[in-house]
């Protein structure tokens, strides 16, 4: 597996960064809101959520928020095929766990976006850390008193 960026991920990147979207969500308006909506989105299907206007949160180990990302070692590791499925689930639990105790300003920030698409390279409905993320959100979320409304992968 080549570590490198490929032209089209660069590309990705470089009109993500124009559009300024790969960092936190905006501040939520309506402090009173207690539902976040959250999508999963592939990062080639960016423009769909800009046309919904639906702010992106790029979770990757390449190019995303660190605190949410997984080990750039182990995703190399899972794509070589010397990591399961399941210890990639589970090494990535275990880094979310610790980034919790780490960042927990990151995360409690996440808590201020009514919307958020959770953005990764992989493609839709294949194994991909964005689910494992959602996943661990909806939990956090509960138990700050906000709810999840799961909205599904963004496509075309
Ligand atoms: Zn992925």
């Amino acid at each position: 597996m080549n570590n490198e960026l490929s032209p089209s991920q660069i590309e990705i990147l470089k009109l993500i960064e124009e559009q300024k979207e790969i960092d936190l969500p905006p501040p939520r308006r309506n402090f009173d809101k207690t539902i976040i909506k959250v999508w999963t989105i592939s990062l080639s299907q960016w423009r769909v959520a800009k046309e919904k206007n639906i702010p992106l949160l790029d979770i990757t180990a390449k190019s995303g928020n660190p605190c949410f990302a997984p080990n750039f070692e182990t995703v190399i590791a899972y794509k070589s095929g010397k990591v399961s499925e399941e210890d990639y689930t589970r090494l990535y639990y275990e880094k979310m766990r610790l980034s919790l105790k780490e960042y927990p300003d990151q995360w409690k920030a996440l808590l201020n976006a009514s919307e958020v698409a959770l953005a990764c390279y992989c493609p839709a409905d294949v194994f991909c850390h964005r689910y494992l993320f959602q996943d661990m959100l909806e939990k956090y979320a509960n138990r700050h008193g906000v709810i999840i409304e799961r909205c599904g992968e963004i496509k075309k």
